[in-house]
């Protein structure tokens, strides 16, 4: 068997133990009787010491430099250099510091609950401040470029490559907009009735209705499933097995729905990825992709550009709601009274409010951009841990333009930070301007799109994301993919277009 053949098999081993992984946690968040709690973190803690030994073993680590000097083709040095650059990140930590970050992340996640809770920022003050210092330690074992900042370490592990002075210069010029955009429609006096989306809408109602849009665009219920949580999010936890999880409010169907269409996004990228496929080694052998790099997602970033694609760009569009309008009122009664345009003008109304996670599309970015600036600032050290309820509300009210009334539905409102995800929040954005432009490019090659939706076909979309997104796995850096697809590196106009665009049609600007 060739080194890299080896390596492959390696790589096949480690997801095969993370799949385990990833199915108890699945089975927690959805099935698991409370009483299984304590066993089940024995369980998971077995598994990720497994693991954390696997892929940052010396094996691994001479298998991956043999492969260095084969001879290979471009889709297997590409495979061999991410082998690369994943055990380096792991070898790179000393084991004492992932201990730590795991111990005290997980303290601290619980005292953010409580903190949350009861609206008391100085309680969990220490605790941020603990995990914004093992984050930094972490950061400077990464290490970063010249010119660079300590920052760039952190962001890179969610989106390879992003630095955030790049990122700070698209966010920039997008915000300002952004927010301008927001007043004019706000101050328009044309707000659109959101009586549609308060219908009553039975929960079991609401899942058919989500199967039946799952079914429509495409996501394979052969190879996946849908169920219930308090916090939705999307598996691919095997080849062949992505699970979804969806809520239901009876009061506000858009939630379910367009919750389902996010995770669906999720999903068809995971079930559109390699992962059942072989590809060439170098003796001309087949080998499995699952488990290498070429059979798994290039960053935050792009996984995100599939989930608010289909989510807004095609679940909030009128050609969607032309198709969806018979069955939504078949299953809710009382939507019959309303037509298509003022369904489709009531899923888009812009509203700024304090929470990120229930923002329309024209302000979410704005609170993506807050949380960037200010934790980037806290990595950085010049903004104190104290000083940080001051500063979001400072902020957000030039932003958003509203008063925070306290930091519950201010600095407190998100998990990230208490367990270190810092450098997390700005691939949420970068996902918003991957899905524009990627869609301003589908949209001149596919011009009959509209008229395909209005008949609930949605394959050619779908088809045309495998070829050209999903099927290169970790191949290309999600930059160089961008460039390839769109001819133009990253930037904030076709997300701007988009919402302009499409916002003052909702708003009859
Ligand atoms: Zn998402």
């Amino acid at each position: 068997m060739s080194k890299y053949a080896q390596l492959c098999a390696h790589g096949r081993g480690s997801a095969t133990l993370k799949s385990i992984s990833a199915l108890l946690a699945w089975d927690q968040e959805t099935y698991m009787p409370r009483g299984g709690g304590d066993a089940r973190a024995e369980q998971m803690a077995l598994l990720a010491g497994m693991m954390h030994d696997r892929t940052s073993s010396k094996d691994l680590g001479d298998l991956i430099a043999a492969c260095e000097s084969e001879s290979l083709d471009d889709q297997q040095r590409a495979c061999v250099r991410e082998f690369r650059r994943d055990y380096d990140k792991q070898t790179k930590l000393p084991k004492s510091l992932v201990e730590e970050l795991a111990r005290t992340g997980s303290k601290a996640q619980d005292v953010w609950k409580d903190a949350r809770k009861n609206n008391d920022f100085k309680a969990f003050a220490p605790w941020l401040s603990k995990m914004v210092d093992l984050s930094r330690q972490k950061a400077t074992c990464y290490g970063f470029e010249p010119g660079g900042e300590v920052y760039d370490a952190l962001l890179d592990e969610y989106e390879p490559n992003a630095k955030a002075r790049q990122v700070e210069s698209i966010f920039k010029p997008l915000g300002e907009q952004l927010s301008s955009l927001v007043r004019e429609l706000t101050e328009s006096g044309k707000t659109p009735s959101d009586a549609p989306t308060k219908v009553h809408a039975p929960k079991d109602r609401q899942h058919a209705l989500g199967m039946y849009v799952l079914r429509a665009i495409g996501f394979d219920l052969n190879a996946g499933r849908l169920d219930v949580t308090t916090h939705p999010f999307c598996e691919g936890l095997a080849p062949g097995d992505t699970r979804l999880t969806t809520r239901y409010d009876e009061r506000y169907f858009p939630g379910a729905l367009y919750g389902t269409m996010h995770e669906a996004g999720h999903g068809m990228y995971e079930q559109g990825l390699p992962k059942c496929k072989t590809h060439k080694g170098p003796g001309g052998d087949a080998i499995e992709s699952f488990g290498t790099p070429l059979a798994d997602s290039i960053s935050l970033g792009i996984h995100e550009s599939q989930s608010r694609m289909w989510e807004n760009m095609v679940g909030r569009g009128r050609p969607f709601w032309k198709w969806l309008h018979k069955e939504a009122c078949d299953q809710f009664a009382e939507l019959g009274k309303f037509d298509v345009d003022e369904i489709y003008r009531a899923v888009n109304i812009v509203r700024p409010s304090f929470i990120r996670v229930e923002a329309d599309e024209g302000t979410y970015n704005l609170h993506v951009m807050l949380r960037f600036g200010i934790e980037r600032a806290m990595i950085a050290g010049d903004l104190s841990i104290g000083d940080l309820p001051g500063a979001w509300n400072e902020r957000f009210k030039q932003l958003l333009g509203l008063d925070v009334p306290d930091d519950a539905h201010g600095c407190l409102q998100d998990v990230h930070w208490s367990f270190g995800l810092f450098g997390y929040f700005p691939t949420y954005t970068l996902g918003n301007l991957y899905a524009a432009q990627f869609w301003e490019t589908i949209r001149q090659r596919m011009p009959g799109l509209d008229a395909e939706f209005t008949r609930g076909d949605f394959s050619q979309l779908l088809q045309w994301l495998n070829q050209n997104i999903h099927g290169h796995g970790r191949r290309y850096r999600a930059g160089e993919l961008c460039e390839m697809v769109t001819r133009r590196p990253l930037e904030s106009r076709p997300l701007l277009d988009y919402l302009s665009v499409k916002l003052r049609d909702v708003y009859g600007l």
